[in-house]
């Protein structure tokens, strides 16, 4: 048993904080809106009246907030100076792999351990404890951390130092985000020339169109019926999501020189698709705004 401080307890936190309840841990949790904090208590997390509180007794802190801004204002306003000695502080926002590098400096320079392990998998996954960690941190930090992951997680990843963790999370949904936009384009030129969705899928789904914004999450009713187009585009990956995560991707493309066209262009994309009623609904709901666009020609 670990004593655990997690703080921020919203659609993923609260429910990696049951799991790590449920496996046995103590965990103190704080939010800053009761409602998940409510939710928390009846998972049976022990609810802290505030951040500081969660994190003195504890060994282990992880953070699940909403970006880079959020995790670096909470290590500076409280949670490291009142953190014990050596407490290993894993965050597992998805934010920028500079802000996860500089989280970690402060944590070390505070006399703590630190490490950057963003998630994939989603609520789904996060709920069934099965998401896939991307874990930045040196060797001995990983070791410490991978027995309360793997309560939380599937798969475990050490993705190298500092900072890689994001990396990888950036450079895969890079990939998702594309290939999201690119499956769509193709279903709404299959439609036009007359194909039905269904026909396109049986083909890309086994040839080399396949992949997992066609064959998981298909942006059309029908071949997948677990995928969110068969529910009104519930997410799933919300646009608002997608397009923070691309934001990421775009800065780091930018800070790095790589000669990218598409991932500056998709981001553009899922920006103005959050932007214009977007935000909430899943990611593949992108394939509505081409239909729509599509409509006169
Ligand atoms: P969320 O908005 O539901 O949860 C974030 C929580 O942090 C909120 O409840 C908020 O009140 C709380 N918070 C903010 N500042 C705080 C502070 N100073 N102290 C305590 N609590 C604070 O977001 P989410 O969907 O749970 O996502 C969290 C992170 O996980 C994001 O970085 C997101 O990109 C990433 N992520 C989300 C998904 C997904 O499908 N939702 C999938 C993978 C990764």
């Amino acid at each position: 048993m670990t004593n655990i401080a997690f703080i921020g307890l919203g659609n993923m936190g609260g429910p990696m904080a049951a799991n790590l309840v449920k496996a046995g841990h103590a965990v103190h949790g704080f939010d800053l809106v009761p409602a998940a904090l409510d939710h928390a208590r009846a998972n049976g997390v022990t609810v802290a009246p505030d951040a500081a509180t969660a994190v003195a007794g504890s060994e282990v802190v992880i953070t699940m907030l909403a970006s880079g801004r959020q995790v670096l204002d909470a290590y500076r306003d409280g949670l490291l100076a009142a953190a014990r000695p050596g407490t290993l502080f894993i965050d597992s926002s998805t934010i920028d792999v500079a802000d996860a590098v500089a989280a970690r400096e402060l944590a070390v320079a505070a006399g703590h351990r630190g490490m950057d392990a963003p998630v994939s998998g989603g609520v789904g996954g996060a709920s069934a404890a099965t998401l896939t960690f991307m874990v930045g941190a040196e060797a001995a930090d990983f070791e410490a951390a991978r027995p309360i992951l793997e309560v939380m997680g599937g798969r475990i990843v050490h993705c190298g130092g500092s900072g890689a963790g994001q990396a990888a999370k950036i450079c895969n949904n890079l990939i998702l985000g594309v290939s999201m936009i690119a499956v769509s384009e193709a279903f709404v030129l299959g439609e036009k020339l007359g194909l039905s969705d269904q026909a396109l899928f049986d083909v890309a789904s086994a040839a080399s169109g396949q992949c997992w914004a066609l064959t998981t999450n298909c942006p059309v009713p029908g071949p997948v019926p677990t995928s969110p187009a068969n529910h009104d585009y519930q997410p799933g990956f919300a646009g608002a999501l997608m397009a923070k995560d691309l934001g990421l991707a775009l800065n780091a493309l930018e800070a790095t020189g790589v000669a990218a066209e598409l991932g500056p262009l998709a981001a553009r994309i899922y920006r103005r698709f959050a932007d214009e009623g977007g935000a909430g609904r899943d990611f593949s709901g992108i394939i509505t705004v081409i239909r729509d666009n599509s409509a006169g020609a």
